[in-house]
């Protein structure tokens, strides 16, 4: 699974350019050129971060960052800034809004991904690192081995990108649907019925000594990770 990056950006040549090389770096990317959009596409797909121009048609990028930054659901969402040579104060007015980092246009591809990954790692350190952990549950997705403390749970493909899944935002809340976004793609039609089954299979796997399950059934809603579980 790979963290998905949200650039807002009006510029068609430069968004190009960012999808192309932010898609190489094995980023999920999704492209919007206009304020009001991009705060639907926040809303709707809760990024995992917004590279986020400054000057847009209608709302500006500072304004945008105020708004992710005011709701509840997308506060937590890291934001790069882009902003023009020149926009000192405006930077600084930036990172006040809310905003993570900032980069200045032009800038080259690679001091873009080293920001990108380094704002990602601060805000999840799960996300961008081998391995991740819960509780007593670890994740290591080079060797996609998982253990619960020191029992070796074998996972099918399905549950390991469940829990993987999972395990990069504990206590959010993912519906079926965006689990079989996630986890089987956008292209692939499965049942939503297919994800308890699968849910079904990793608690089986994981709790198979009668430990205390981490994972919760929020009813009409999703499924989570237990974040009490892990304090
Ligand atoms: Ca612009």
């Amino acid at each position: 699974m790979s963290a998905r990056i949200l650039v807002v950006e009006d510029e068609e040549a430069l968004s190009a350019l960012l999808e192309y090389n932010l898609s190489k770096e094995g980023f999920t990317v999704s492209l919007s050129a206009d304020g009001e959009d991009a705060l639907i596409t926040v809303e709707e797909e809760k990024p995992d971060l917004v590279l986020l121009d400054w000057m847009l048609p209608s709302l500006s990028g500072i304004e945008i960052c105020r708004r992710i930054r005011a709701r509840a659901e997308t506060r937590e969402i890291p934001v790069i800034m882009l902003t023009a040579r020149g926009e000192e104060d405006d930077r600084i007015r930036g990172l006040d809004t809310g905003a993570d980092d900032y980069l200045t246009k032009p800038f080259s591809v690679p001091e873009l991904t080293a920001r990108v990954r380094a704002v990602l790692r601060r805000a999840r350190p799960t996300i961008s690192g081998e391995v991740a952990t819960f509780g007593d549950l670890t994740l290591d997705r080079e060797t996609r081995r998982v253990r619960r403390g020191s029992r070796e749970v074998h996972l099918g493909p399905t549950e390991f990108r469940l829990l993987d899944c999972l395990m990069q935002r504990p206590g959010r809340v993912f519906s079926r649907e965006q689990l079989l976004d996630l986890v089987w793609g956008h292209d692939v039609y499965v049942e939503a019925r297919t994800v308890d089954v699968h849910v079904g299979r990793l608690r089986k796997a994981i709790n198979r000594r009668g430990e205390r399950d981490p994972i919760r059934t929020v009813r009409a809603a999703g499924y989570a990770l237990d974040e009490t579980y892990a304090s």
